[in-house]
C-alpha cells in the first residue's frame, strides 16, 4: 500500500491551491452575499485551462485523470462552494457526454468554445415530480422526420438559467420505465428551448440553479448521445461514480475550512479567565473533526482510485459520498459553536459554512436512497467486501 500521491498530483495541487487562494477565496464571502455569477472569475479560471481538466488535449484540454480531477475539487471547495459547483458542472457533469458520445462537429461547436469559457453547460435530471427518482421522469423525446422532438421541464439545474447547452434526461420509451431513458444534447437559440428565473438559495450561491423549459423542441438525431435510446441510466451511473466521490471531497474541504476557522477564534477567543481553546469540551470538537475528516478522505480517495484503476465500486462511491458529507454537515455544526453567537453574524463566514454544507446532502443523492441501496447490497452479498 502506498498512501502518497505523485510528484506530479502534488505540483499540481499547489498550483490549483494557489489559484483558490489568490483569486477564490479573497471574493468567496462577496460572491455569497450577492449571489452573482463572478463572469470575471470564470474567465480566468478558463485563462489558466482548469475548464477542460478531464479533456482530450486536441480539443484545448489537460487531459487529467481521476485523480488529479479529484484533488481538484477537493481544492475548490475551499474558496466559493457556489463557484465550486458552477465549475465542477461545467467540467464534469456539463460536457461529459458531449465529449463521450457527440459527433466530432458537436464537439467542435460545444465542447471546444466550453473549454475555453465561451460556453456554459450542465445536465439536466431533476423535475418537479422526479428527483431521486429517476423513472420518474416526465420529459419526452419522440422520434419524428428522423430526429426528436423534446418536450418538458427541468428544473433545479445548476448553471442552468445562464446554460449554452444542456444534456437533458428524457423518456424515449414510456412503456419502459427507467430502460427508456435517454440522454439529448440541446443548445441555446433552439426554437422551443427556453432557461426560467434564477433562485434565491440557501448556499452554494453564486453558482446559478434553476428552471428549463423545452416545448416542442426539434432535435436532430446526432443530438442523441450514446448508442442509440434506452441507455440513460447505465450513462447516468457511470458519471454519478465521480458526482459522489467529489462531493465527498468537497465535504471534506467545506468542513475543514470551517474548522480551521473555529481555531483561530478559540485560539483568541477569552472567557471565564482563558481562552476557549484551553477547555477540554472545546478541543474535542477539533480531535472529532480531526478523525471525521480523515476517514472521509480516505474512503473518497480510495473510492477515486478504484474509479481510476476502473474497478467495480459504485458502493465504496455512494459510502464515501454519505460518510463525508454527514460528518460535514456536523463538523460545521461543531465549528459554529466554537463561535458562540457570533456564529449567527452574517460577516464571519461560519453561516456560510453552515448554509453550504446542507446541499452536500443531496448532490449526488439523498441518503435515505443511498442507505436503501447499500444496504440492499450488504444483505445481497451477506459481507462488507472482505
Ligand atoms: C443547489 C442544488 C443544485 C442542483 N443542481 C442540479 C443539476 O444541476 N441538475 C439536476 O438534474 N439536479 C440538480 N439538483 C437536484 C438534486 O439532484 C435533487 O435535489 C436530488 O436528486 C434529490 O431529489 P429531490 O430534491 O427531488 O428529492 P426527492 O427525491 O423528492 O426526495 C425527498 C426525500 O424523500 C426521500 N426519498 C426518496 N426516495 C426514497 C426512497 N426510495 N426511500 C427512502 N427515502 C426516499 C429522499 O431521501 C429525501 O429525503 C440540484 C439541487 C440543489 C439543491
Amino acid at each position: 500500500m502506498d498512501f502518497k500521491f505523485s510528484e506530479e498530483h502534488e505540483f499540481f495541487r499547489s498550483a490549483i491551491r494557489d489559484a483558490v487562494d489568490r483569486l477564490i477565496r479573497p471574493k468567496a464571502q462577496e460572491i455569497d452575499e450577492s449571489n452573482e455569477f463572478p463572469t470575471e472569475l470564470w474567465k480566468e479560471f478558463a485563462q489558466l485551462g482548469y475548464l477542460g481538466l478531464r479533456h482530450p488535449e486536441k480539443y484545448g484540454g489537460m487531459d487529467a485523470d481521476v485523480m488529479m480531477s479529484m484533488i481538484f475539487y477537493e481544492e475548490m471547495a475551499r474558496g466559493s462552494c457556489g463557484f465550486a459547483m458552477s465549475v465542477t458542472m461545467q467540467i464534469l457533469m456539463g460536457t461529459y457526454f458531449v465529449e463521450r458520445f457527440g459527433s466530432e462537429e458537436i464537439k467542435q461547436r460545444v465542447l471546444v468554445p466550453a473549454i475555453k469559457g465561451e460556453k456554459i453547460g450542465t445536465i439536466c435530471f431533476t423535475e418537479d415530480q422526479s428527483g431521486s427518482d429517476l423513472g420518474g421522469t416526465k420529459t419526452t423525446a419522440t422520434a419524428k422526420d428522423g430526429g426528436w422532438v423534446l418536450n418538458g421541464r427541468k428544473q433545479w439545474i445548476t448553471n442552468g438559467p445562464i446554460c449554452d447547452f444542456c444534456t437533458v434526461l428524457a423518456q424515449t420509451d414510456p412503456q419502459k420505465g427507467m430502460d427508456g431513458l435517454s440522454f439529448f444534447l440541446v443548445e441555446k437559440g433552439m426554437d422551443g428551448f427556453a432557461t426560467g428565473q434564477d433562485l434565491n438559495k440557501l448556499g452554494s450561491r453564486g453558482s446559478i440553479t434553476g428552471e428549463l423549459i423545452f416545448d416542442n423542441v426539434y432535435l436532430p438525431d446526432e443530438n442523441l448521445l450514446g448508442d442509440g435510446p434506452g441507455n440513460g441510466v447505465k450513462l447516468a451511473t457511470d458519471i454519478l461514480n465521480e458526482v459522489r466521490v467529489m462531493t465527498a471531497l468537497n465535504a471534506c474541504s467545506i468542513a475543514d475550512e470551517a474548522m480551521r476557522d473555529a481555531r483561530g477564534y478559540a485560539l483568541e477567543r477569552d472567557a471565564f479567565g482563558k481562552k476557549i481553546a484551553k477547555y477540554q469540551l472545546i478541543r474535542s470538537k477539533f480531535a472529532d473533526h480531526w478523525a471525521w475528516y480523515e476517514a472521509s478522505r480516505l474512503m473518497a480517495y480510495k473510492a477515486a482510485w478504484m474509479i481510476q484503476e476502473g474497478m467495480n465500486c459504485q458502493f465504496e462511491c455512494m459510502m464515501a459520498k454519505m460518510f463525508a458529507t454527514e460528518m460535514c454537515v456536523k463538523s460545521v455544526d461543531e465549528a459554529s459553536r466554537v463561535y458562540g453567537g457570533n456564529s449567527f453574524a452574517m460577516e464571519y463566514p461560519q453561516q456560510r459554512f453552515l448554509r453550504d454544507s446542507r446541499f452536500l446532502l443531496f448532490g449526488g443523492g439523498c441518503h435515505e436512497v443511498l442507505r436503501n441501496a447499500i444496504g440492499a447490497a450488504f444483505l445481497r452479498a451477506g459481507k462488507s467486501g472482505r
